[in-house]
Order: structure tokens, then C-alpha cells, then sequence
């Protein structure tokens, strides 16, 4: 029988407030509630998740005071540097409030990673902090070393300098290295050092992750970094009694699976960049006429706001959808968990966020990767050169290079070469969850810590 440890004792969860961050972490909120454990997630009013998906958790916002308009206004970076700084005040509030309760135990506070200003307030009411990484742990090191790599020359990174290897960190190219585009590259250096510090003093990390994908990072962290590591994903893939419906910041056209089901079994290329990445109106247009050209079915996640200075679709020349003869499927966001465990689909044209590269491999759908900034390029080099399962798209984005891409990877000995590569770790990924597997004796450790 599932062992239910938790009883009595309250976990507060606290997301950055991004689709990719909050997702797994009301995944993580899941798992833990499985264990036995009350689930509160504390989280900011932009962005907010929405309750009614997980009725069996606490949802308490609290007020940052920061508006749409003012998000909008600046990069990724100077948005959670500014998070960080507005969750303060409030979060003292709320935890005040929490932590006189009489009615439950507290038992600790697991915060993003990236929200690093939580440690001191949680230090405040000697409340014990988990991290928790939603990204790769290998990118997660290489964020680490960060003033390594400044103090030996690798940043700022120089065009002419791209692919030579990164010698601190093989198997990594300068071109792999992560950036973030910022009016303010100080920043970038700037918080990395927090994140790491605040770190250092938690009681421990979870990863998103399973020790057979990442052994080698895995064991190196455990070896610079002395706190607890729990690598316990994949987690959507954990069983949970209680089911949730998935959250997403946007509502997920399910009018594609349908579409779907008309298709081929491996026919189809699922195109979709995530919730952050945006494109050029140029590579737009090639993308379009690169997958019409593939002569492949095709469903194409186009998010408003994805192509820089235009509103959705309008690019696209006029009758462009009608000439593919239903060939193509566009929509604004799709249900990317069923989409990908769907048999139609062949490939996933990705930017490797992490939820995506793994959802992908727990799937056993190899990739093509489009990395467009941060940890996305150290994923897109782990998915292509160190697991094998996809290939990188590089260069210009330019149709005759896609359709290419495309058909090296829908076809030919390549194509096969890459698809059982991707099956075998789905299968690990199965395994490392079932009892006596890494990512359920990670979990059971982390239970009994908590
Ligand atoms: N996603 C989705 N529908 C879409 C596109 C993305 O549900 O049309 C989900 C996807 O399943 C993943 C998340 O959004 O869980 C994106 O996270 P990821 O880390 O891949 O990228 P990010 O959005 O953080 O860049």
C-alpha cells in the first residue's frame, strides 16, 4: 500500500509566475499531496493560477502590486529581479498570518529557485526552505558557474568565438552557453549570485529531473553543492489519486486532438515555442512555408505575442491554411501534454524549455530544437548531442534548411536511429518512477526529510 506520511503537516508552495514555472510546481503540489501532506500555494496576483484546477489545495494570493502593463514594460530579467523585491513585504504578511495557526504544522516552504529573496523571509520565521529547480540540473550548473566562465573570458559572448568549446564544461560550445537579451547585462551576472547563495543556505534542492537523464551533473552538484538533492521527476508522470486538470496561463484548443485523430499514426510535426519565446515577422514567414514545403501534416502552436510586432496570423499570405488542403492545424495554444502522447504525432519542433524537452522524452517523440535563450541551448545541445533524441536546427531559420530538417527526421536511418534512442529513455523514465526506482526512492527520502 502507498505509504501516507504527511498527515497533519502543511507544505507552502510558492511559484515564479510563469507558465513553465508554475506547472510543475502544482505538479510537485500533487505529489506531495499524495504522501499525505495539505498543500497552500502562495503565490502573486499577476499571473495568478487558477484555483479551480486544483480544489484540494490552498490557494493564497498576495498583493506585489505589479500590473500587466508594468510586466509588459520590461525584460524577463528585470521582471524577476523586480518580483523578488515586491514579494517581500507581502509574503512577510502572509506567512505572519500562516505561522500562528495553532491548527496544522508548518512544515516548510518550498520556493522556486529563482525566487531567491523568500530565503531571508523564511530565515525570519525559522521556517526551513526547499528549492525547487523546474528547469534541467545540468543547465542549473551552468548557471552556477556563471562567474567562472565570466572571470575566464567566455562572457559577454563573442560572435566569433561560438563554437569553440567551453573547456570548464564539456561537452558545451560557447554557442550553447545561456543568455538572456537585456537592455542590462550586469543583471544577468547579478542574479545568478543570489539564486546560488540562497541556495546554499536551503535545506535542499528538488529537481525536475531523473538521475539516468542527468547522472553525471547530478553527481557533480551533490559534489560542489552540500545540501540535499532530490532529483524526483518527471513529475507529471508520478500517479496521482486525486487528479487534477492541468494548469495553463492560456485555455488549450482541444479541437486539435480531433484533427489529429484524422492523421497517420507518427505523421505529424507539432510545432510550438512555449510560453516565453517570440520570433522575427522573417521567421515567421519561413517556418510557414518551411513546413508547407515538408509536405508533412503539421500542428502549429502560433501564441499571440509569438511573432515580434504582429498580432497572429496576419502575415500569412492570403488562402495559405485553404492550399494545404487540411494539411496544417494552427491554433493559440494546445493541450501540449495530450498533443505530444498522441500517435499522430512524429516530431516536436521545439525552443527546449525544459517542461517541453522532458513532456517530449516521456513521450518518446524526438525533437527538433530551436533554442532561443537561456537554459534552451544547453537543453537543445543535451537533447541533440549527449541523448541523441533530436536535431538542432542551426543558423538562419530558412525554409529550404527546415523542410531538410524535417525530413532527416521524419525519415531515413537518422530518423529511426533518433526514435529509438527517445523510446529507450521514455522506458527509463517509466522505470526510475515504479517502486525501487530512482526518482520513487528520491521522493520517499524527501518525505522523510520534510
Ligand atoms: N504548453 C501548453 N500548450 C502550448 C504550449 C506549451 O500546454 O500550446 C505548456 C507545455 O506543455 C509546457 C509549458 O507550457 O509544460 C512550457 O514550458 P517550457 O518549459 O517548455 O517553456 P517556457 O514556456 O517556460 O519557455
Amino acid at each position: 500500500m502507498e505509504k501516507v506520511t504527511g498527515k497533519g503537516h502543511r507544505l507552502l508552495l510558492m511559484p515564479l509566475p510563469f507558465q513553465g514555472h508554475i506547472t510543475p510546481l502544482l505538479h510537485l503540489g500533487d505529489i506531495l499531496y499524495s504522501k499525505g501532506f495539505s498543500i497552500t500555494i502562495i503565490h502573486t496576483s499577476f499571473n495568478s493560477p487558477d484555483p479551480s484546477t486544483h480544489p484540494h489545495f490552498t490557494f493564497l494570493p498576495i498583493h506585489e502590486s505589479l500590473s500587466e502593463s508594468e510586466a509588459s514594460s520590461i525584460d524577463s530579467l528585470h521582471l524577476v529581479d523586480l518580483i523578488n523585491v515586491r514579494i517581500i513585504q507581502p509574503l512577510k504578511e502572509c506567512l505572519d498570518k500562516l505561522m500562528r495557526s495553532k491548527e496544522e504544522t508548518v512544515s516548510c516552504f518550498i520556493a522556486d529557485a529563482v525566487l531567491h529573496s523568500t530565503q531571508s523571509v523564511c530565515d525570519g520565521f525559522k521556517l526551513r526552505r526547499l528549492v525547487l529547480r523546474t528547469g534541467g540540473a545540468t543547465s542549473f550548473v551552468v548557471f552556477a558557474s556563471i562567474p567562472l566562465l565570466r572571470e575566464n573570458g567566455y562572457f559577454p559572448i563573442q560572435e566569433s568565438r561560438l563554437d569553440e568549446p567551453v573547456v570548464e564544461l564539456p561537452p558545451l560550445k560557447v554557442k550553447d552557453l545561456p543568455w538572456f537579451e537585456t537592455r542590462d547585462p550586469e543583471l544577468f551576472y547579478n542574479l545568478t549570485s543570489p539564486i546560488f547563495d540562497s541556495l546554499k543556505a536551503s535545506s535542499g534542492v528538488i529537481w525536475n529531473t531523473f538521475e539516468e537523464l542527468e547522472s553525471s551533473t547530478i553527481s557533480k552538484f551533490g559534489q560542489e553543492f552540500s545540501i540535499p538533492i532530490y532529483p524526483i521527476g518527471p513529475f507529471h508522470k508520478h500517479h496521482f489519486p486525486k487528479p487534477s486538470s492541468s494548469f495553463t496561463i492560456w485555455t488549450p484548443d482541444t479541437s486539435c486532438i480531433s484533427w489529429l485523430d484524422t492523421k497517420e499514426p507518427k505523421s505529424v510535426v507539432y510545432v510550438s515555442f512555449g510560453s516565453i519565446a517570440s520570433i522575427t515577422e522573417a521567421e515567421f514567414l519561413e517556418l510557414a512555408w518551411g513546413l508547407a514545403h515538408s509536405n508533412h501534416p503539421f500542428l502549429w502552436v502560433v501564441r499571440p505575442g509569438l511573432v515580434r510586432g504582429s498580432e497572429w496570423l496576419e502575415l500569412l499570405p492570403d488562402g495559405f491554411m485553404e492550399s494545404l488542403g487540411g494539411r496544417g492545424c494552427i491554433v493559440k495554444w494546445a493541450p501540449q501534454e495530450k498533443v505530444l502522447g498522441h500517435e499522430a504525432i512524429g516530431a516536436f519542433w521545439t525552443h527546449c524549455g525544459w517542461n517541453s524537452t522532458l513532456e517530449s522524452v516521456c513521450e518518446g517523440v524526438p525533437m527538433i530544437c530551436m533554442p532561443c535563450f537561456g537554459d534552451q541551448k544547453v537543453n537543445a545541445k543535451y537533447v541533440s548531442d549527449v541523448w541523441k533524441v533530436g536535431v538542432k536546427l542551426e543558423g538562419k531559420v530558412e525554409r529550404i534548411e527546415i523542410e531538410r530538417v524535417i525530413k532527416r527526421i521524419m525519415s531515413g536511418d537518422e530518423g529511426k536511429e533518433i526514435r529509438e534512442n527517445v523510446l529507450n529513455l521514455k522506458e527509463k523514465a517509466n522505470l526510475c518512477l515504479k517502486e525501487g526506482g530512482s526518482s520513487y526512492n528520491y521522493l520517499d527520502a524527501l518525505v522523510n526529510a520534510m
